[in-house]
């Protein structure tokens, strides 16, 4: 047994294509596929300057270094990378420092910013003014807010995140399960709302690429990422549970995350048109960031809007 190339050193198996391939055909296999996604969606424009949402993971990292490999032999697009510290110790200063070594190692500007500084105190010091909501609604809600004003003050264009094919199906069918059909608009590859002034488009040119492809991608180049512990407010939530149901259902029926991500694929441009016909584009009346409500989520969990 071999890859295709003749190289009898296996690296990986893809069992959902039947394939095994080197180290090096895996690699290429990976960077053709982010690229293609790159390329067939327009993802990326000429005059571009791309903003990179940098976690440390090794799903940020990815995205950042095939993103950097386009840009860099282009001379009218530029790239950054943004990280924010939201103040959950040990575990987000170490994926900054993997972070920041990366971008010294690739050139490429790094902006860190704190919840702290930003927002007025860390996670669990927030988290106080609504206890009965878990960290991570906290967390997420609060860390895409601070992304896109962040970036927009960067000049930023676009937002690329790291999103990998575990993460979008789930969020397709926790989308399905609870009915929030309004929130398809937030999955594809490119999450873009153009008539919503303030909102930067956000990329995520990785939806194709399985989560543990990313871990034997990073692997592969030795770059710094962190693997190590997780974050130690990410207790149970319903992602999780769908996340194992769907990881279970996958090494079963191999191919089903991707199965789930086309179906999206088809019914999100119908959507897409129902809801900008029916939507009302707003902004918040509190902080002034684009909304779907009239209080935004992040004001709306800082109390904000009841001063
Ligand atoms: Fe934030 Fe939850 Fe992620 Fe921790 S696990 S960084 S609390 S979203
Ligand atoms: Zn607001």
């Amino acid at each position: 047994m071999a890859c295709k190339c003749g190289n009898s050193e296996i690296y990986f198996t893809r069992k959902y294509e039947g394939t095994i391939m080197c180290k090096k055909c895996f690699v290429r296999s990976i960077e053709k596929k982010v690229k293609r996604i790159i390329r067939i969606n327009k993802l990326l424009e000429h005059g571009d300057n791309i903003g990179v949402a940098l976690s440390g993971g090794k799903d940020s990292t990815t995205a950042l270094y095939i993103i950097n490999q386009i840009v860099c032999k282009r001379k009218d697009m530029t790239i950054f990378a943004i990280s924010i510290d939201e103040g959950t110790g040990k575990y987000r200063t170490d994926t900054i420092k993997k972070s920041a070594k990366l971008c010294k190692s690739l050139g490429i500007p790094h902006y860190i910013y704190s919840f702290e500084n930003e927002l007025g105190g860390k996670l669990p010091d927030l988290m106080k003014k609504n206890p009965r909501l878990n960290a991570c609604t906290f967390c997420g809600v609060l860390r895409r807010d601070l992304l896109n004003r962040k970036a927009r003050e960067l000049g930023a264009t676009k937002l690329a995140f790291g999103f990998n094919l575990n993460d979008e199906a789930e969020s397709v069918f926790m989308n399905f399960v609870f009915g929030n059909l309004d929130k398809f608009l937030r999955l594809g590859p490119l999450v873009s709302n153009r008539k919503i002034e303030l909102f930067i488009p956000r990329l995520k040119p990785l939806r194709e690429v399985p989560e543990e492809e990313l871990f034997a991608y990073c692997d592969a180049l030795n770059l710094p990422y962190y693997g190590k512990k997780k974050c130690p407010y990410g207790k149970e939530s319903v992602r999780k549970t769908i996340r194992k149901y769907l990881y279970d259902l996958d090494e079963k029926y191999p191919g089903t995350l991707f199965q789930i991500v086309k179906f999206a694929d088809v019914i999100i441009p119908p959507l897409k048109e129902h809801f900008q016909k029916t939507g009302e584009i707003k902004h918040c009346i509190v902080c002034g960031e684009p909304s779907s409500q009239d209080v935004c989520k992040a004001c709306e969990l800082m109390e904000k809007g009841e001063n």
